[in-house]
């Protein structure tokens, strides 16, 4: 009975504090209606756009999910001292919206290596396992052999097109190796990590697949410490063991690089003062690799030392747009998923922010009528987002009613994850608590899982309309194919003539 009333009187708390909050334009019925009416008008005087696309710009938001992309809406709007529900992200603002279901051959809930081979070479496959179909084993190097799948990245060079990738993960992560790479375990990032037996049955590791497989035009990310002999120092941190060179064979991939483009203004770059000074008007190849591993977050980023997604974005296009036959480009938000992984929500939606920026400096540098942008996650993870908080009530912040124990809980909160806490049949109370922190988790796991609902696929300019309804994640590459034609199918430049 005590608990009934605690709730009761907390509610009525609520709907107090609930009607003053609300904005007083959106209390007459005509806020709503000529709203709806503006829009309607634009959905009706929408044409198709049929264009054979030139350019293919392909954003990923690594683990960000239906729940990460409407709360970085949220927090995006409340970084602006908005009340955020109602913000306008740049990614709300594309026309065609689908779904795409992303389990792989093997488990229902996908990690990004089988998600990036579904939807960048257009074949689902098993888990850990990249650019190759489900008939390879994971970390069997052996079933790798003849079951090789190739990349859109690569069908778009193949037809003439500059090619790049850009991520704040290293370049040698699951998504970006999916673009490049052939691989039966997307932890063989270098020889070091691969199993004698591996190395012996002919398999490489991913750094060397970066070199010796497509010729990228633009790569931008992390993951230095891959590509050099071990024990080299790491230029930023040269007294961080951990970050220095790792490879076995005594290839220096970096110097190797450079000597492969001799001929051409190809720039290799580490820090921002650096990448500051590489002019796109007169670079025919770059590759930044900015931390030995991942790069930071960008809660954490020092902008003197990182560019931001949005810097890394804009240049690769300007180097990639060069090209009169146009260009395919990745770019991956890589870190929502760790953020998640970690349980930590605050960093995780403030990598979905940055990368709806990025997002808007891509539409600014490109043309509609000619340019493919797509967006799209590669799964999701176990955040939910619940409680009844008020209207603007801050997103990372606490549901108004407490729980039937009397205590707070945070709007934003983990399936599983390592933020369980529950000591003597009780929750730790989070009243004077700042929840810019690990994120309660019903189950206790070292890091949440991913979760296995659909993700939301998002498309702009020639052909978006192929990117409508619930598809299986892998018809995404063939949609982009056809859009641009490249690869196989090259039925739409026969419709359109070529560009
Ligand atoms: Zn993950």
């Amino acid at each position: 009975m005590e608990l009934t009333r605690v709730a009761i009187s907390a509610l009525f708390l609520l709907l107090a504090f609930g009607s003053s909050s609300a904005k007083v334009e959106e209390e007459n019925p005509e806020f709503w209606r000529s709203q709806a009416k503006q829009t309607l008008q634009s959905v009706l005087d929408r044409e198709l756009n049929t264009n054979v696309a030139k350019n293919i710009l392909f954003f990923l938001g690594d683990g960000m999910g239906i729940t990460t992309y409407t709360a970085a809406r949220i927090l995006k709007g409340q970084l602006q001292n908005q009340t955020g529900e109602e913000t306008v992200m740049t990614m709300d603002t594309f026309p065609s919206v689908g779904l795409a279901k992303t389990y792989s051959v093997d488990f229902q809930i996908a990690d990004s290596a089988a998600t990036a081979t579904a939807y960048l070479c257009g074949v689902k496959t098993n888990l850990n396992t990249i650019g190759v179909s489900a008939a390879t084993r994971n970390g069997v190097c052996k079933s790798q052999k003849g079951n090789e799948v190739t990349s859109i990245l690569k069908w778009a060079k193949d037809a003439g097109k500059s090619v790049g990738i850009v991520t704040t993960t290293r370049v040698q992560h699951a998504t970006p190796a999916a673009t490049y790479a052939h691989t039966a375990s997307r932890k063989w990032y270098s020889d070091a990590d691969m199993p004698a037996g591996a190395k012996k049955d002919g398999c490489t590791d991913i750094s060397s697949q970066l070199l010796s497989n497509t010729d990228i035009d633009v790569i931008i990310g992390g993951g230095r410490k891959y590509m050099t002999p071990r024990g080299t120092k790491d230029p930023e941190y040269p007294r961080d063991y951990s970050s220095w060179g790792k490879r076995k064979d005594g290839r220096d991939l970096i110097k190797e690089w450079q000597s492969m483009k001799f001929g051409k203004v190809a720039h290799y770059v580490w820090n921002k003062t650096d990448f500051d000074a590489v002019d796109p008007e007169t670079t025919d190849y770059l590759m930044a690799l900015f931390e030995p591993g991942d790069l930071r977050f960008e809660a954490d980023r020092d902008p003197n030392m990182d560019p931001s997604i949005v810097e890394t974005t804009e240049k690769a296009i300007r180097i990639l747009q060069k090209n009169p036959k146009g260009f395919f480009l990745l770019v991956e938000g890589g870190r929502i998923d760790q953020a998640h992984h970690a349980g930590r929500a605050y960093m995780a939606l403030h990598e979905a922010v940055a990368l709806d920026y990025a997002i808007a400096k891509g539409l600014e540098l490109t043309k509609e009528n000619e340019t493919l942008t797509i967006v799209m996650a590669d799964h999701s993870h176990p955040m939910t987002f619940n409680g009844y908080p008020f209207r603007g009530q801050s997103i990372l912040g606490k549901s108004p009613l407490w729980a039937m124990d009397v205590l707070p809980y945070t709007t934003l909160m983990y399936g599983n994850g390592p933020g369980h806490k529950v000591a003597n049949g009780t929750r730790p109370d989070i009243r004077n608590v700042n929840t810019n922190y690990v994120q309660l988790a019903a189950v206790p796991t070292e890091s949440a899982t991913h979760s296995g609902e659909d993700v939301a696929v998002l498309a702009r300019g020639p052909m978006a309309h192929l990117f409508q309804g619930v598809q299986e994640q892998n018809y995404i590459a063939h949609a982009m194919a056809y859009a641009a034609c490249v690869g196989a199918d090259q039925r739409h430049s026969n419709l359109n003539g070529s560009l």
